[in-house]
């Protein structure tokens, strides 16, 4: 059976891969057999999201009747109700039901109705609380397809605990350093900061990412901190770029996430807050991408682009914008400077003899009808860029994974 959960958390607390790791435990003690536990991410652009639009899916051997009511009754104990925007919603299959509902809660936006009609249809026992919102994210869960997957541990303090965290920075660094690159985005090392412990007030003590069961614990026993009162290490979609699909300019879809390549139209601007917009042409039809303030250093690579340069971009579109997450610079255009060119007799540069009529030298009067171009030097390298791990969307892939794939 496939077990799916949503929508228990709310900005004052809980989250709902904690009510998943209590419902591993539960089953576990009530003689099931836990195949898998899965952390799936679903449309980050989602409005009623809390924080990372999670659900969790826990694939299991044993009496679906008891499952059900188990994940009931922790919904019932942990989820924060009298939040108006936490809608639970937890749903029990024999079977995994098709894809497509996953795809497009991944990639795009559902109806409560629809992850209704689809439970009935697939036979589920099935719960909503409240608007029954939390229905989509617990279908998709269960319907989830994981061509490629990531995991990651994590360790909770327990539900009550809202204060700060006592987790030794140094650690994380150190178990980064020890693991890295089977293990990622723990630490931001380029600014300097701990990125897996969260400062929301929910049960999550630490989370670590990596490519496998293996690694993920490995690092996850070499960091110092309270002592947490439960773990649980998930496999997921994160770090898979799952939620990407191909885009056309003038075609985007608000909310959804695309690949597209095009051609710098114009020089980046630097706008209030140290926003970097950049214009991308494609076929025409023009693009706006955004660098926002929270990518740091990535902006730099942003702000070194010139009309013509050739590139790919990612991100989510947004309010008339690509919001980027990675750039793949593909072709860099020749910078130049255009200057009066130097008087062949030594009396330095020429100046413009007038609109159309070359260079003349104020001195000699010598002319000539051509300026002096120059080439300038690019650092530019092409390949991927990405922002930093600060700046990381759950379901984007850190390039230390990309280096895997060919594209
Ligand atoms: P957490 O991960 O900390 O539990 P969250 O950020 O996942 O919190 P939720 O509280 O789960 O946020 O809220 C997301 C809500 O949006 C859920 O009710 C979920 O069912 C719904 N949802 C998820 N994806 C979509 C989608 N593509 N279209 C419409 N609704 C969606």
């Amino acid at each position: 059976m496939l077990i799916g959960i949503d929508d228990t958390d709310s900005p004052a607390g809980m989250c709902t891969t904690y009510i998943g790791a209590l419902l591993v435990k539960c089953l576990g003690e009530a003689g099931c057999t836990v195949r898998e536990a899965r952390l799936i991410r679903l449309n980050p652009n989602v409005p009623y999201k809390t924080r990372g639009n999670a659900a969790v899916c826990i694939v299991a051997d044993g009496d679906a009747e008891y499952a059900f009511q188990a994940a009931c009754d922790l919904v019932d104990a942990y989820a924060d109700l009298a939040c108006d925007t936490t809608n639970p919603g937890v749903v029990v299959v024999s079977k995994p039901p098709d894809s497509a509902f996953y795809y497009r809660a991944l990639r795009d936006f559902c109806e409560i109705d629809e992850a209704v009609r689809l439970c009935k249809a697939a036979g589920a026992r099935f719960r909503g609380w409240k608007n029954g919102r939390g229905l989509i994210g617990a279908f998709a869960a269960v319907a989830s397809d994981l061509p490629d997957t990531t995991s990651e541990y994590l360790a909770y303090r327990s539900a009550e605990c809202t204060g700060v965290r006592d987790v030794d920075p140094a650690s994380i660094f150190a178990a980064e350093e020890a693991t890295y690159p089977h293990t990622w985005d723990s630490v931001d090392r380029e600014n300097g900061v701990v990125v897996c412990v969260p400062h929301t007030p929910d049960p999550v003590l630490f989370g670590i990412r990596g490519e496998s069961p293996a690694w993920v614990t490995v690092a996850a026993g070499m960091i110092r901190s309270e002592p947490p009162v439960l773990t649980q290490v998930y496999r997921t979609n994160q770090g898979t770029d799952a939620h990407i699909v191909p885009g056309r300019a003038g075609a985007l879809a608000e909310g959804c996430s695309y690949r597209l390549q095009g051609t710098v139209a114009a020089l980046p601007v630097t706008r209030r807050g140290g926003h970097i917009s950049l214009i991308l042409e494609d076929a025409g039809v023009r693009v706006r991408c955004m660098a926002y303030e929270p990518t740091k250093g990535f902006r730099d690579l942003i702000r070194s682009l010139i009309p013509g340069d050739r590139i790919l971009v990612q991100g989510s579109w947004k309010g008339g914008s690509i919001n980027l997450e990675k750039v793949r610079i593909d072709a860099i255009a020749p910078e130049t400077v255009t200057r009066p060119p130097l008087c062949p007799a030594g009396h330095g540069r020429m100046t413009s003899a007038g609109a159309g009529k070359g260079y003349k030298c104020r001195r000699c009067s010598l002319r000539s009808p051509y300026p002096d171009v120059t080439d300038l030097p690019r650092k530019l390298v092409p390949g991927w860029y990405e922002v930093p791990p600060i700046a990381r969307r759950h379901l984007a892939m850190p390039l230390v994974r990309k280096r895997l794939f060919s594209n």
